[in-house]
């Protein structure tokens, strides 16, 4: 499938574009950060100082976290993850890279003596859901420090 570009013959069609890449955040990082001010657990968002930009890091647990999305990097046995039935070359291409992008970044982290943390959007889908990722963040990011 190939993307058209949006045409960006206007100023205000530009930026709007540029406001759109430049938002981060999507609903399921949003859902993360409110957990950890709920667990009063100290944070940093897109830290940039970091290899691979975690999305995430939990500064005195010492661990940074991703928030993925099922789809694009392949939450293994998860529903969201099918492969399109077209273009399979292509899709199965760009998931490679995408993996392959995402361990480089967990070894470039570790290698810092960071811990790294995978949460995946389908985690943040509902209030079940929501509060099990609670407990398990809880865990992990109070018992390291
Ligand atoms: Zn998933």
């Amino acid at each position: 499938m190939k993307l058209r570009k949006p045409a960006l013959t206007t100023t205000a069609a530009r930026s709007a574009l540029m406001a759109s890449v430049r938002q981060r955040g999507t609903g399921a990082e949003l859902a993360v950060r409110q957990i950890l001010r709920r667990l009063k657990i100290r944070f940093r968002s897109n830290v940039a100082s970091l290899p691979g930009r975690p999305d995430v890091c939990a500064t005195e647990a010492g661990v940074a976290i991703f928030v993925h999305g099922c789809f694009w990097h392949r939450h293994r046995g998860c529903k969201a993850a099918s492969t399109p039935r077209t273009n399979t070359e292509f899709w199965t291409a760009k998931f490679d890279a995408n993996m392959r992008r995402d361990r480089a970044k967990t070894r470039a982290l570790r290698r810092r003596g960071l811990g790294v943390l995978v949460i995946w959007e389908c985690q943040t889908r509902n209030l079940a859901k929501l509060k099990q990722l609670e407990t398990k963040l809880e865990k992990v990011l109070k018992k390291v420090r």
